[in-house]
């Protein structure tokens, strides 16, 4: 009886993780896209008071160190690879509540020419990673209608007025009578998790619930 030689041919993704190893976002440190020494840094997301427009709004940890560094990093950096990551501690900072609870798992959007130039949306791959946790499709149903000037660097007042009226939810079919589960990086002021809330309610959503990566303290 003949046997073939027991060969195991390198595939292609083993020889490129040889050739560009997966580094940390924050310390560069082999292994791993967030480092479990880093990631035992991240603080606990601090109580803040929720939005109107939500029923709750959940976080990974506080918007600060080395998750405030690697959150910046899967938005500014191109390190979508965090993406996952960041859904499993997100994913695991809801808990069990979280599981059955949402018929659809939505980003908040970015305006298109914001998404273009960028070449990806971060909230929409977190959305995509919790969705598969949480066995909930992620839909783009909110839409930015208009560009609006970064959020970074404003006051609480000038951050809702910068993004008042600025999304939709066209899609009211789909969303009528649905729990769904808002996703964004970061909960800053609560201005734009607030104002998306309230489209998808507008189109017919039942409940909107939110969870985000981190969380800024309360703004003053
Ligand atoms: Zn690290």
């Amino acid at each position: 009886m003949s046997s073939k030689p027991d060969i195991h041919l390198p595939r292609v993704g083993d020889c490129l993780h040889l050739l560009h190893p997966v580094r940390c976002a924050v310390c560069s440190r082999v292994g791993a896209c967030f480092c479990g020494s880093c990631r035992a840094t991240v603080l606990p997301a601090p109580g803040r008071a929720c939005p109107s427009a939500l029923q709750s709004v959940t976080s990974a940890g506080l918007h600060h160190g080395s998750l405030r560094e690697a959150v910046l990093a899967l938005k500014y950096a191109r390190r979508v690879d965090l993406a996952g990551e960041f859904a499993e501690m997100a994913w695991i900072a809801m808990g069990a509540s979280a599981t059955g609870w949402a018929h659809l798992v939505c980003p908040v959007p970015l305006h298109w020419s914001r998404r273009i130039s960028r070449g990806y949306n971060q909230a929409g791959l977190l959305a995509e990673s919790i969705g598969r946790l949480l066995g909930a499709p992620s839909v783009s149903d909110l839409v930015r209608k208009r560009a609006t000037p970064r959020q970074v660097g404003l006051s609480a007042l000038a951050r809702r007025d910068n993004v008042r009226g600025a999304f939709a939810a066209p899609n009211t079919t789909r969303l009528r009578g649905a729990r769904v589960l808002l996703v964004d990086d970061v909960w800053t002021t609560g201005a734009t998790l607030s104002e998306c809330a309230e489209a998808l309610l507008r189109s017919g959503a039942a409940e909107v619930r939110a969870v985000t990566v981190s969380c800024a303290p309360e703004p003053r």
